[in-house]
This record gives structure tokens, C-alpha cells and sequence, in this order.
């Protein structure tokens, strides 16, 4: 998780704590120096991991390297986002167009706050 933190452009490290914010709704986020989440933080599969091998979702697949734990498609986002979207667009699955455009969206933002990590 603190390569998700690290190669994330909003993410600020104090010396003890990770600051960020939701990719969906912007909340604070915290992680400990080590990754280790704190409240409700969670690490979020931008790309679910099921739609990896689905012809939808190739082209996305395609610019997270076809790996599911690419840091690229690893979002820190709050656990009542993460769970919203796990039932309702990830389990949808990429056949659906809302899905798509969903996780699309969410893919160009999470790409967007990308920055190389420190190694
Ligand atoms: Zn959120």
C-alpha cells in the first residue's frame, strides 16, 4: 500500500504519516509511514481484477501493463467508496457501457495523479 501512496502525486509524507485523498470523493485518507492503513483507508483494483482477459476491457488493461497489481491501476480511496464500487460497476463487468465508462473515468484520474515513487 505504500507504493500507492509513493506513486501518488496528492500524497504528501510528513515523516510519520502518508496525507492523501479519496479518488472518488476526495476524503483525507492516512496511511502509517509503513503503508499500513489507517482509518478508512483502503487499497482499491481501479481495473477490477475480473475484468483482466475480458475484450472490453482490454484497452485498459493494456495501459496498466496487463497486471492487475500494476501501481499504475492501485488506488487509495475510503473503504464506503472502494465497497460502493466492488458491488454496483465492478460487478456490473466491463460488457456493461456505464461500468465502462466508470472505471475509464476512474483510471484517467487515478493516471493523472501518478508520479513516479522514490526507490
Ligand atoms: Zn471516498
Amino acid at each position: 500500500m505504500r507504493l500507492a501512496a509513493a506513486s501518488d502525486a496528492q500524497a504528501r509524507f510528513d515523516g510519520e504519516r502518508w496525507r492523501t485523498r479519496c479518488l472518488h470523493c476526495r476524503a483525507h485518507l492516512e496511511l502509517r509511514a509503513d503503508g499500513e492503513p489507517l482509518g478508512a483507508t483502503s487499497l482499491e483494483h481501479v481495473v477490477p481484477q475480473a475484468w483482466f482477459g475480458r475484450r472490453e476491457a482490454d484497452a485498459m488493461a493494456a495501459r496498466v501493463g496487463y497486471d492487475p497489481d500494476d501501481p499504475r491501476n492501485l488506488a487509495l480511496a475510503c473503504r464506503g467508496c472502494n465497497q460502493a464500487k466492488g458491488t454496483t460497476h465492478d460487478a456490473r463487468g466491463p460488457g456493461d457501457a456505464r461500468a465502462l465508462d466508470v472505471v475509464t473515468a476512474l483510471l484517467d484520474r487515478r493516471l493523472a495523479r501518478w508520479r513516479e515513487p522514490d526507490a
